[in-house]
């Protein structure tokens, strides 16, 4: 890997863990036995990823692996609660996707500027204000905060650009990318002079413009990790169309055919997806070409396969102006690109422990459900979300409360509380 760039690294991620709630009793003059006023535990902080247009590569997370979102503030008395945890932004440059690190699912590609909220932060516990009951006026306890979310991640950059360059080293890919943007990448006669890959924007005027990667030389052997080429072909997965840019002049004693055909060979390895991208041959350095024999047999090959070639000199800007018009056509007719679909499914938090459950009956004939794991469960469910909710069912059902709840003989239409949560029962 090149000390200058970076395009994939391994981090830990961790939201901060909600505050405890506080034991506290209402202290005024005169006032002998004040009720339980201990606050909550504020919530901790969640870690936030976002894209930032200014980043180029992942070089960032090289040294630092490990990103902690604050923790939440402890409640305390006169019903404060506690202050909520600092979140963390994590900034990566678009076109970032995020996987799971063990199973390399995808949990999100950062291709829009929307925020993503990679790992929650912990309920905070409750203070012993909520924990009053008729029988029970004077709580002595409160709970603690939970911990939050915390995941091992793969961050992988995916370049978001319409139009990639691909070829050989040293067949003026750089060159070309200068020429018809304002990227300014470096360009010098020897092979590998490309580390990073350079992005620019080519415009044509009326609205007309798109992205154009040049992406660092492919060498052979690429796909099976021979050299840096290897680390470099993930880029090309998202262009749209390729420039397959070969140097017809001869100069370097090559064989345009044969040179073509490595690379193609070397994309093919990588996936068959990108040996099939909608590609157009561009035959280079036509101003160094002493006859037209490299530029014809590379052309008729081109032809041969059904492929669109251009000749072009990147050094005089000749034909280049035409091949740039003829790729903002053909990307015209192509659909937009689209964000890689995420694969990630969530666990639901594991349920640990005695999952005894206290079943009793309230005055008016509610069924009183408690129990130490039930309420922790139940701080973790959004009963806004339908996926929470049937995940909160089938922990029920699996609990066996229901059955015990007809054992006890419960008739449909009876109320169940569950900490706050009350329903009818259906059988
Ligand atoms: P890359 O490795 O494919 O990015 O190639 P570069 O763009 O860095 O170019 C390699 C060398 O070829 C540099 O010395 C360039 O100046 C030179 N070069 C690139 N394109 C042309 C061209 O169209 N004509 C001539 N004469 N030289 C070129
Ligand atoms: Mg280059």
């Amino acid at each position: 890997m090149p000390a200058a760039w970076l395009d994939q690294a391994r981090i830990s991620v961790q939201a901060g863990t909600g505050g405890n709630g506080a034991v506290a009793f209402h202290r005024e003059k005169y006032v002998a036995a004040g009720g339980p006023d201990g606050g909550d535990g504020g919530r901790g902080g969640d870690v936030v990823v976002v894209v930032d247009d200014h980043m180029t590569t992942l070089m960032d997370f090289r040294y630092k692996r490990k990103y902690v979102a604050g923790n939440g503030g402890d409640g305390s008395g006169n019903r404060c609660s506690g202050r909520d945890g600092e979140s963390l932004t994590i900034k990566v440059p678009r076109g970032t996707v995020i996987r799971e690190a063990e199973s390399g699912a995808i949990i999100r590609d950062m291709a829009d500027d929307t925020p993503f909220v990679l790992c929650r932060g912990g309920n905070g516990g409750w203070g012993n204000r909520r924990f009053a009951t008729p029988t029970r006026q004077a709580p002595r306890f409160a709970k603690a905060g939970l911990p939050g979310q915390a995941m091992e991640v793969i961050l992988e950059l995916k370049l978001l650009a319409d139009v990639g360059l691909v070829g050989f080293p040293n067949v003026g890919k750089s060159t070309l990318l200068s020429a018809v943007t304002r990227a300014q990448p470096k360009i010098a006669n020897y092979h590998f002079t490309t580390l990073s890959p350079n992005l620019g924007v080519v415009s044509l005027g009326e609205g007309t413009s798109f992205v154009l990667a040049d992406i660092p030389g492919i060498i052979e052997g690429a796909a099976q990790g021979a050299g840096l080429g290897h680390d470099f072909l993930r880029h090309i997965d998202r262009c749209r169309l390729l420039l397959h840019v070969v140097d017809i002049s001869g100069s370097e004693g090559r064989d345009p055919v044969a040179d073509f055909e490595a690379i193609t060979q070397e994309l093919r390895a990588w996936s068959e997806g990108l040996a099939q991208r909608p590609t157009v041959v561009v035959g280079g350095k036509a101003d160094l070409a002493p006859d037209s024999s490299g530029s014809d047999a590379l052309r008729a090959h081109a032809e041969g396969l059904g492929l669109p070639y251009f000749e072009i000199s990147a050094a005089t800007h000749r034909g280049v102006g035409e091949l740039m018009a003829y790729a903002a056509q053909r990307l015209s007719q192509m659909p937009p690109p689209q964000p890689f679909a995420a694969t990630y499914v969530p666990q639901p938090p594991a349920v640990e422990g005695d999952r005894a459950l206290d079943i009793s009956r309230a005055d008016d004939g509610t069924w009183v459900v408690e129990g130490e794991w039930l309420r922790r469960v139940m701080m973790n469910v959004n009963f806004d979300d339908f996926e929470s909710r049937s995940w909160f069912d089938r922990v029920l059902r699996q609990s066996g409360l229901f059955h015990r709840l007809e054992e006890l003989g419960i008739q449909d239409g009876d109320t169940v509380s569950l900490y706050g949560l009350a329903f009818d029962y259906q059988r």
